[in-house]
């Protein structure tokens, strides 16, 4: 497996950019805490997963089935309504969706283009292939380009401080950052040029992790993550006492409120977003309930590539081998007896690809229409 890896990491090195759906089948199906965890330090290990920060809290959940043919109904998580932002726009000739991007300079595209290719044909894939009648989605994911077909990057200087004349200013800009994967939520109709962007850490650059540019790539189409349903308590076991920060941001707000108790500190911490930001505890809007959902009567996608893996945002490694350190952990009852158990589940680390629901998702809000 490794020595697979070299060789990719070789190829794209020279240039060569591999379909991800080309790659072999064990590339995406490896057993993620053992693989990961003997290749690096483990308390890097919790640092390079799934570790991003949203620029819009999630809020409205829409939920439908596609065409009502679908067996499933399926309560997705959105992110459309907050702060403006909606589902991207339709060309009113076409009728197609398109989300177009470009690179944020010549660099950026020389490093990245590759694995941003590989993680739309992984949405692709799921989508059955490109906007028809017959995949039912009407989503085109474009590279700008100019009148005589040849590509435009986001900026005109390699520094980024000129937006490119010719790049309309709602293009989705691609770059690589020194941060966390990140990435806007849906679409936003006012901000100026570069406020759509999906950030790739160097990390996932380097790693070349395309399911994280895939799930970023699900927030750019108004996404949010599926660890956050409002009916997730019955599915997942949430410890927010085990994500990284939560102690000193815990402590912090202790000190400074010492009417409260413990359990309203929690609290305060774990679901107040203002109370949590007030003492660093940023990474409560990737784990917090949106509660204002309708009701549901769908299944639990743990296929979902929005779904984070049981480790990450750790605080602790400790988490790999003992299940009681871990944020998110899959609940499950034994029928005879009822009694409750607590796994680790993989999530979007194993799933390494946008689910079937997650394709319904697009499905439901991008359906296909015959051009007008
Ligand atoms: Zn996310």
């Amino acid at each position: 497996m490794k020595i697979i890896n070299i060789l990719i990491w070789w190829l794209q090195a020279l240039g060569f950019c591999l379909a991800a759906l080309e790659m072999s089948e064990d590339s995406f199906s490896n057993s993620d805490i053992a693989a990961a965890s003997g290749m690096v330090p483990s308390h890097q290990f919790v640092y390079q997963l799934i570790i991003h920060r949203l620029v819009f809290a999630h809020r409205y959940h829409g939920h439908g089935t596609r065409n009502g043919s679908t067996t499933q109904e399926k309560r997705w998580m959105s992110r459309f309504g907050r702060n403006g932002a909606t589902k991207w726009p339709r060309n009113t000739v076409t009728n197609r969706v398109y989300v177009r991007y470009c690179f944020a300079n010549q660099r950026t595209r020389d490093e990245a283009k590759c694995l941003i290719d590989n993680a739309l044909s992984l949405w692709a894939a799921a989508l059955g292939g490109r906007a028809s009648q017959q995949t039912g989605h009407a989503i085109v994911t474009t590279e700008a380009k100019d009148t005589n077909a040849r590509i435009l990057l986001c900026h005109e200087d390699e520094g980024l401080t000129r937006w490119n004349r010719y790049m309309p200013e709602d293009a989705l800009v691609i770059r690589i950052d020194d941060g966390p994967d990140r990435a806007i939520a849906g679409w936003l109709p006012q901000g100026g040029p570069g406020r759509h962007f999906l950030y790739v850490a160097r990390e996932t650059l380097d790693r070349q992790y395309t399911h994280k540019v895939a799930h970023e790539i699900g927030h750019v189409f108004g996404m949010g993550h599926e660890h956050q349903r409002s009916d997730r308590d019955q599915h997942l076991l949430y410890q927010c006492g085990m994500v990284q920060n939560f102690a000193p941001a815990f402590n912090a707000a202790k000190a400074a409120n010492p009417g409260m108790t413990d359990d309203q500190l929690m609290n305060g911490i774990c679901n107040d977003k203002i109370f949590a930001f007030r003492y660093g505890f940023t990474l409560v809007d990737e784990y917090r309930i949106f509660t204002d959902s309708p009701g549901m009567s769908a299944e639990f996608d743990w296929e979902s590539i929005m779904l984070y893996a049981s480790p990450a945002g750790a605080s602790s490694y400790e988490c790999i081998r003992d299940v009681r350190y871990c944020p998110l952990l899959k609940k499950t009852s034994d029928a005879a007896t009822g009694r409750l158990y607590v796994t680790q589940y993989m999530g979007m680390e194993a799933t390494r690809r946008p689910s079937r629901m997650d394709a319904e998702f697009i499905r439901h809000y991008y359906p296909f229409n015959p051009p007008a």
